[in-house]
This record gives structure tokens, sequence and C-alpha cells, in this order.
């Protein structure tokens, strides 16, 4: 999947200071932040513009970005991760919307998102696969339908805070009234209490499940592509909406070929009479095999091209190309024919002798190939 640019996220220039940076990337998140911004792609910027920021303001990673450009940030994850979430959005906004300033403990809160690392086989990648994941994840309690209380109760407002999950602690000192505010600690900062709680959930409104979630790998995807499935990650706080599930490809090498985006690369090995005589021989391409002509003389190293005989483009029409190397193989264990064979030839080499060279050629495709 391609990126942006991470100047462009920022919309900044390559020389762009710290300074301008932090600059930038505060604005895009004031604008884009999702407790503010209810757009639906609101979030994705936000992302977009946090992780462009993660990079450019750390000096080293910037240096390497400069470099290098996007490097793929799940390598070397290791499979089967499960369970690091997106969450924490919490941090930025007390950073950028003054710190201190409690939001209100009653307001819905939206579910984390989930992140799940699937591996799979390389022809999968190439064709595409519907398959079935199974992922633990919290869902809300349908017992209490999410309010932890038991059925026919409700949460009652807490007493102490009067619902706003702060209290003020007054101290007078030396110096006057000191007013400090606290979580309270009748409700934890919730700004309800719970009497009877919900026996399935006990009171937390939530429960673990395991979900089997049906995912539609498209043809072509690649080794670290993220798919996202909408509202699939944990459940919503207070009637929140749920957070997404990012699964993860990753893709098991294939003991024949080779991937390089749309294009695919395998080595085949040529006997030296195949090469100097040219031959037909048959390759393996991810769907069949194919003739490929090899023409009198081909050197080793030497790439051909199988058009369309690549991956199919994700986006868009049409397949990538295979590209095959063909090295030519120094022949060992000769039988006596063929090293008489060889030594006449090396004699002849160099000499004028172009007819006696043909039957020799024939002698020697026959010695070497077997028909
Ligand atoms: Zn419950
Ligand atoms: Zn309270």
């Amino acid at each position: 999947m391609s990126k942006r640019d991470y100047y462009e996220v920022l919309g900044v220039g390559k020389d762009a200071s710290p300074e301008d940076i932090k600059k930038a990337y505060r604005k895009l998140a004031r604008q884009y932040h999702p407790d503010v911004n209810k757009a639906p792609d609101a979030e994705a910027k936000f992302k977009e513009a946090k992780e462009a920021y993660d990079v450019l303001s750390d000096e080293q990673k910037r240096a390497q970005y400069d470099r290098f450009g996007h490097v793929d940030p799940n390598q070397g994850m290791g499979g089967g991760g499960f369970g690091q979430d997106f969450g924490g959005f919490g941090d930025i906004f007390d950073m950028f919307f003054g710190g201190g300033q409690r939001r209100n403990p009653n307001a819905p809160q939206r579910g984390n998102d989930l992140q799940y690392t699937l591996t799979i086989e390389f022809k999968e990648a190439v064709f595409g696969k519907k398959t079935d994941i199974r992922i633990p994840r919290t869902e809300t309690c349908d017992t209490c339908e999410g309010s932890g209380a038991k059925p026919g109760t409700k949460p009652q407002t807490c007493g102490v805070c009067h619902g706003s999950g702060q209290q003020e602690v007054v101290q007078n000192t030396a110096f006057g009234r000191i007013v400090n505010r606290r979580v309270c600690s009748a409700c934890q900062g919730q700004g309800k209490i719970i009497k009877d709680k919900c026996g399935t959930c006990h009171g937390s409104g939530k429960v673990k499940k395991q979900r089997t979630i049906n995912l539609n790998i498209p043809a072509g995807v690649d080794d670290g592509a993220q798919l996202r499935v909408t509202g699939e990650g944990e459940a919503g706080t207070r009637g929140g909406p749920p957070g997404d599930l990012y699964v993860v490809i990753r893709v098991k090498p294939h003991e024949f070929f080779e991937r390089e985006g749309d294009d695919i690369y395998c080595e085949v090995p040529l006997t030296f009479a195949q090469a100097a005589l040219g031959d037909e021989i048959e390759i393996p391409t991810l769907t069949e095999k194919v003739k490929l002509k090899i023409p009198a003389g081909t050197q080793t190293d030497t790439y051909f091209r199988l058009k369309g005989k690549g991956v199919p483009r994700l986006r868009g029409y049409g397949q990538g190309d295979q590209h095959v190397k063909v090295v030519v193989v120094t022949p060992t264990n000769l039988t006596d024919e063929q090293k008489e064979l060889l030594r006449e030839f090396s004699k002849l080499s160099g000499e004028n002798t172009n007819g006696q060279q043909q039957s020799l050629f024939e002698r020697m495709k026959k010695a070497f190939l077997g028909d």
C-alpha cells in the first residue's frame, strides 16, 4: 500500500525546522483529532499526521527517512502478534488541549483498535484468499448492555462527586487555602457507582470473547500490507463506537519464486550445451508451465522476461511480469566421450574450421543433452 510522503502529510518543506514540524503537526492534530472531528476520514488523517510527526520529530528517524524513505513499520515484528492497540489518543489530547482539564467521565469513548498478524502462503498473497480469523476481543456485555449493573437496576450517580468524577480537596496551609482536584475516590473517576453488579461482566460492562471475522484478502497483496476492518476492534464505552481491526499480512517466502512488487523473479540452471547451442526449456510460472526459447550463445546471468506472468496489480488492471535469470552450470563428472568432445572443441576453437565445428556441435548436443 502506498504511503504519502511525510513532509507532504504535514505540509512542510524538506528543510523544515523541528519547530515548524511541531507547529504543523499541532495544527493537524487539532483539526483531525477524533474527539473533535467526527468526519469519517478524520481519524485516518490524524493517524497519518501522527505517524509523520513521530518520524520527522525524531532526529535519527528523520535522517533515516530522508535517506531511505518509508520503511515497513511492521518489519521483523514476528508472527502472531496480537493485542497491540493504537489507542492512547488521550495523551496527545491532554498535551495539546490543556493538560489537567479532565474529560467528562460520562462521555462516550471509542473502543481501542486491534492489530492482528496473519501469515499467508506466497500464492495466497498473489491470488487472494477468503479466510476466517479468530480474535479475542472485548465486547459489550449482553446481559447488562454495557451498563455494568444487574439487569433491572441502574448505575447511580456518585454522591461524592455528583457525577463529575473528581473531588476537590481543600487544604489550609500557612500560605492560605489550596484547592486540589483529584480523581474521585468513591467512584474512581467514573462518576457513577454500581450497587448491584452484573453477574456476567462483574460491573465492567464488557466481556472477553473469541470472535470469528471473515477476511477477504485481495489478490496481489504484499508482505507488510495492512487491511483495515472497520468496527471490528474493541467495544466502545458508554455507547461510543467500536475501534477498528488492523490485519497485518506477512507472506511466507516461496522456494522457487521471489517477488518484488508485482514482478516475480526466478532462477533456472542451464547446461553449457544448452547455453551454447540454444534450447527450449520449461519454466514454471505462478499458474502453469510455459516454454522459453533460449537462443544459441546465451551468457550466464541473462534475464528473460515472461510478460504478464507476474502478480495481479492490487490497484487497477493487469499484472506484473516474471523475470527468468538463467545460470550456466559448468559440467562436472564428465564421461570419457564428453571429455574427448570438449578437447576436440577446445582444439577447434580459434581455428577457422566452421564445417567441422558444426558437426562437432551436433555430436556434443547428443552427448550433453542426450537426444
Ligand atoms: Zn454485564
Ligand atoms: Zn465520584
